[in-house]
């Protein structure tokens, strides 16, 4: 079913208790919107919804949640889905363009997705840690992952109860194309629980302290079809590189340079497949568990195919 037939399909839905309209009638409009005018679809969907609204001397509150159902996080598994999800706010993210109001990641017990808000959309304000009904929003695919997108049709409900959110297991197998900075041999804020990574000496929170030495790779690896941005932990550092932190901390005092470190792991590690597996926390990925590969898996079929060239 195409896109525009989905979307006149849900409005229809909607409708169809109320006035007489037909699906093609539905779609006939959105059509002209899309093709002759141009309006993204999401626009043309409400606008057509607001057509509707006014022929059935309805308001928009008495569709709510009409034609969407209630989903878990863990089910969304198609784009252009009208869903309800009940979700915490687990971390809110800088919007790279002027576009989008919010962004971030929520969860719920099964599962985090990724949620973008229209500034059009006009939404109120979603805070971090805080937990809501949205009822109305779509789900998008990009790349094969899912998120799910707030617009001006979504209602959001603020709940006053705590939700536990399931960490996801990501399975992750690709070659480690990049090492960012504040990978290495980093200092931490030694203040109770802050853990800060030092900036030249300087907590962000506590200003300048003496820092505790820790070993961490911040990584970008990737599978083929997306970049993840993996984090390794000391042991996972350890164990991935065979330097100890007691021996990342002589290369950095013989040297004079913590950076020795960084450049020494980098030379071990990028370029090289792993099999990764870990929870995710907001963007990235924690190597929990991580087995070093040969190379791509159908690296085999490449060298076969190539010698047949
Ligand atoms: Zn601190």
């Amino acid at each position: 079913m195409s896109d525009v037939r989905q979307h006149a399909d849900d409005i229809h839905d909607q409708f169809s208790d109320h006035i007489d309209v037909s699906v093609d009638d539905v779609e006939d409009r959105l059509t002209t919107l899309v093709d002759e005018y141009k309006v993204p679809i999401d626009e043309a969907r409400r606008s057509v919804t607001n057509h509707y609204l006014e022929e059935a001397g309805l308001d928009r509150e008495d569709l709510a949640g009409g034609s969407s159902e209630a989903a878990k996080i863990e089910d969304v598994d198609e784009p252009e889905q009208w869903i309800d999800i009940t979700a915490k706010v687990i971390e809110l993210w800088e919007p790279r363009s002027d576009s989008v109001a919010q962004v971030g990641l929520l969860g719920d017990p099964t599962g985090t997705i990724k949620f973008t808000k229209w500034a059009k959309s006009e939404l109120p304000t979603l805070d971090e840690g805080g937990v809501y009904e949205l009822r109305n929003v779509v789900t998008d695919e990009y790349e094969g992952r899912y998120s799910v997108k707030l617009n001006s049709t979504t209602v959001i409900e603020e709940l006053d109860e705590e939700l536990e959110v399931g960490d996801d297991t990501s399975v992750i197998e690709g070659a480690l194309v990049d090492m960012q900075s504040g990978s290495g041999l980093i200092k931490r804020c030694p203040k109770e629980d802050c853990t800060r990574v030092l900036q030249n000496g300087r907590c962000n929170e506590h200003g300048e302290v003496e820092g505790e030495f820790d070993l961490r790779i911040k990584a970008v690896v990737d599978d083929g079809l997306d970049a993840h941005e993996v984090i390794f932990d000391k042991d996972a550092t350890e164990n991935l590189t065979g330097i100890s932190l007691e021996e990342a901390k002589d290369m950095a005092m013989d040297a004079l340079d913590t950076t020795v470190v960084a450049d020494e792991i980098r030379n071990l590690v990028v370029g090289t497949y792993y099999r990764i597996e870990g929870p995710t926390f907001g963007r990235y990925v924690l190597a929990d568990d991580v087995e070093e590969l040969d190379g791509p898996a159908d690296a085999e079929q490449l060298l076969i195919k190539a010698r047949s060239m």
